[in-house]
């Protein structure tokens, strides 16, 4: 069998979070959810599909699948997946250790389980050794809003929508006892900054954050990969710390487990090498006694992959889904959660049928 077309879509889908938009998911300032969708084509008549990372810049994903990763694996037979990504991966070790040609293989490599799974009859689960669940709880991961009074009215949403699990994308003290306050006790919370303090700032933040009981205090520091500063906050701030989304690979997760950086360590696999890739990263963080949640703010065959990942590992884990309502979504309705409940694929591969007019209809280039 061989690859013959490898396509990649970069797509943009209006959506609605219910407080006003920022542009910063977009790769030009429009107001969309932005995704890169992959599909790769067989002579066997066999089509995958898989996602690449980009956010604000998936314009630069999707020149990537383009321009480097599809011609290096048209020609090339799908069905050996680790044999194929591993060649791969060397053939391009300058540029794909992480960031956006790391991030295209990994859009790949889900493309080449779907692949797997149809070939199989199976959903990808299947080939992990099998659901140990049907359904996987999911957390709210609240857009960055800003405004304590907006905070509290999105987390009220939620709650109504019946999640469990709140992430607030914020920096303040302000937002998160508007957010404890709005959600009351029982409601878990998790902070999300996105890097943006110091560790002598973020000390002093945790400080005041303490007594909101954060489930979590995910990305505290810029740079991400200050490892030893992650370990540092963990001894001295007194709140669970989660990282690891801008993690490249599972050297890396290996590294930063090994320097004590995280309570919860999130690689993303649409980042960090697919399904393939998670596989391992689930063993390494179970090795080490860490506790893996995976970043997933995405709404397409990454996140779907994703559920196939979670359903197949013995830990029960959180699934992330980015709390947006697009206008339509081409995996369908197995890729929003019902009652803060995501239901597990049971079709062959990822077990959800494309919408390819969608794409069509959403398609930027
Ligand atoms: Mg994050």
């Amino acid at each position: 069998m061989k690859i013959t077309g490898v396509e990649s879509f970069l797509i943009g889908i209006p959506y609605e979070h219910g407080a006003p938009k920022s542009a910063l998911a977009t790769s030009d300032g429009r107001l969309t959810q932005d995704a890169v969708y992959i599909r790769v084509a067989t002579d066997a008549g066999i089509t995958g599909w898989g996602e690449a990372f980009g956010f604000g810049g998936c314009l630069m994903s999707h020149l990537a699948m383009k321009r480097v990763i599809a011609p290096l694996a048209i020609g090339c037979d799908p069905r050996d997946i680790p044999a194929l990504m591993t060649d791969l991966y060397r053939r391009t070790q300058g540029m794909s250790r992480n960031g956006p040609v790391g991030f295209a293989l990994s859009g790949l490599d889900i493309a080449l389980w779907d692949i797997a799974g149809k070939i199989a009859g199976k959903p990808i689960h299947a080939l992990l050794g099998g659901a140990r669940r049907q359904t996987i709880q999911s957390y709210a991961s609240l857009l960055r809003i800003g405004a304590p009074d907006m905070v509290a009215k999105v987390c009220n949403i939620a709650r109504a929508r019946g999640y469990q699990h709140i992430k607030l994308h914020e920096r303040t003290t302000e937002a998160v006892a508007a957010a404890r306050a709005a959600l009351g006790p029982d409601i878990g919370v998790m902070l999300d900054t996105n890097c943006t303090w110091d560790i002598a700032r973020a000390l002093e933040m945790c400080a005041q954050l303490r007594p909101y009981n954060l489930a979590w205090l995910e990305e505290p520091i810029f740079p991400p990969d200050d490892f030893a500063g992650l370990a540092r906050l963990r001894r001295d701030g007194g709140i669970p710390i989660a990282a690891g989304e801008n993690l490249g690979n599972t050297m890396d997760l290996q590294h930063a487990i090994s320097l004590g950086a995280f309570d919860i360590a999130q690689p993303d696999l649409a980042k960090m090498g697919g399904i393939t890739e998670m596989w391992k990263a689930l063993d390494i963080a179970r090795r080490a006694n860490v506790r893996l949640e995976p970043h997933s703010p995405l709404f397409g065959p990454a996140l779907i992959a994703t559920l196939h990942v979670l359903a197949a590992t013995p830990e029960d884990t959180l699934c992330e889904f980015y709390f947006a309502d697009l206008e339509h979504t081409p995996v369908g309705p197995l890729g929003t959660p019902r009652d803060g409940m995501f239901t597990v694929p049971s079709g062959p591969g990822l077990g959800v049928d494309i919408d390819e007019a969608l794409l069509a209809r959403y398609r930027i280039e």
